[in-house]
């Protein structure tokens, strides 16, 4: 059977093993948490700076799932007590008026955060528009300033996908220092920015990609395996080491037994991993809920830095 919640899982064969829930890592459930701190944080700030934190969302075109993801967004930043601006362009846009749009907002003093829908239509370029944010408001960590600053170890924003693992595996794990991790997939989005955290925490990193050989067994040597590869149920139960921690980064839509539905899996063969692993994140429910929930984590430390008062993030 595949399991497809944290909810459906305590109802699943799988639990002939009672280990199983207690192996569960839930992501939903600690993204809820991290809003709810977030929330307290943006209320202290309301106070402090005699103004709401800012987040605005850029979406040009009108893919159906951005638009999902950026109403998704809008809703949460508004729920934590946060403002949200909400910048919608056509499909047809030039790359001029998108960067417009930037400008004025790095120049908004109402706006803490500013995050711009990827992907852009082809004829817009992505590293030209990511290049024009603000480093201190460009709260997806995508601008070369804080690829650089995460790379040596500075202060600046960290990509929300790969942080919300983290936090997940610390959560977890407690120190990580010394432990083998590996990291399937090597994007700029989340693979690399999830290999430098890991080596932040002092583990000894291993990056695999398309052209490793023989993954199973890299993948083996690992206390640590995050799969971020975007291949449907890739990493299989006799590739992990028994007890090692899997995060599962994928979010792949399969069809469904049933004829002309859909369900979404990872890049993790949940039905055997759960059965070798010490701990899993699920799909959906582990890792899937974290990003929006940092994304809102790091408009907070963006709003604090830009007002020029003290916050201490780490007890988000
Ligand atoms: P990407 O396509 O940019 O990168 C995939 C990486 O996987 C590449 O570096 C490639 O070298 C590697 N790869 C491909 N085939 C491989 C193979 N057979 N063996 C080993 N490595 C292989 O993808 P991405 O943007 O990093 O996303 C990866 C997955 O994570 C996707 O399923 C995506 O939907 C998901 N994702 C989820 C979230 C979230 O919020 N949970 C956020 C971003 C991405």
């Amino acid at each position: 059977m595949i399991v497809t919640d944290a909810t459906t899982l305590v109802d699943s064969p799988l639990n002939d093993s009672p280990l199983v829930e207690s192996r569960l890592i839930d992501g939903k459930a600690f993204a809820e948490g991290l809003r709810g701190r977030v929330a307290n944080a943006a209320a202290a700030f309301s106070d402090k700076a005699g103004r709401k934190a800012g987040l605005a969302v850029v979406l040009v075109g009108e893919d159906p799932a951005s638009q999902v993801y950026v109403r998704s967004k809008g809703k949460q930043t508004v729920a934590s007590g946060m403002a949200s601006f909400e910048h919608k362009l056509p499909a047809d846009a030039t790359e001029a008026e998108l960067l417009a749009v930037v400008e004025a907002l790095n120049a908004d003093p109402a706006v803490d955060g500013i995050l711009v829908q990827l992907p852009l239509p082809a004829h817009i370029d992505e590293q030209v528009v990511i290049a024009a944010i603000n480093p201190d408001k460009d709260v997806d960590g995508f601008h070369v300033v804080n690829v650089g600053r995460l790379a040596t170890g500075l202060p600046g924003f960290v990509p929300c996908t790969p942080l919300g693992c983290l936090m997940l595996l610390k959560d977890r794990l407690g120190s990580l220092s010394g432990l083998d991790a590996v990291v399937i997939g090597r994007s700029n989005i989340v693979g690399k920015p999830m290999a430098q955290l890991l080596l932040a925490e002092s583990c000894t990193v291993t990056v695999a990609h398309s052209r490793t050989k023989d993954l199973a067994e890299v993948v083996r040597r690992a206390d640590i395996v995050v799969a971020a590869v975007g291949r449907p149920e890739m990493v299989k139960g006799d590739w992990i080491k028994p007890g090692a921690t899997v995060i599962d980064v994928g979010i792949n839509r399969v069809p469904a037994a049933e004829e002309g539905k859909t369900r979404l899996v990872g890049d993790v063969d949940f039905a055997s991993v759960s059965q070798t692993a010490g701990a899993i994140t699920p799909v959906p429910g582990g890792v899937g809920p974290m990003t929006i929930a940092v994304l809102l984590r790091n408009t907070m430390v963006a709003a604090y830095r830009n007002a020029g008062l003290a916050f201490d993030a780490d007890a988000l």
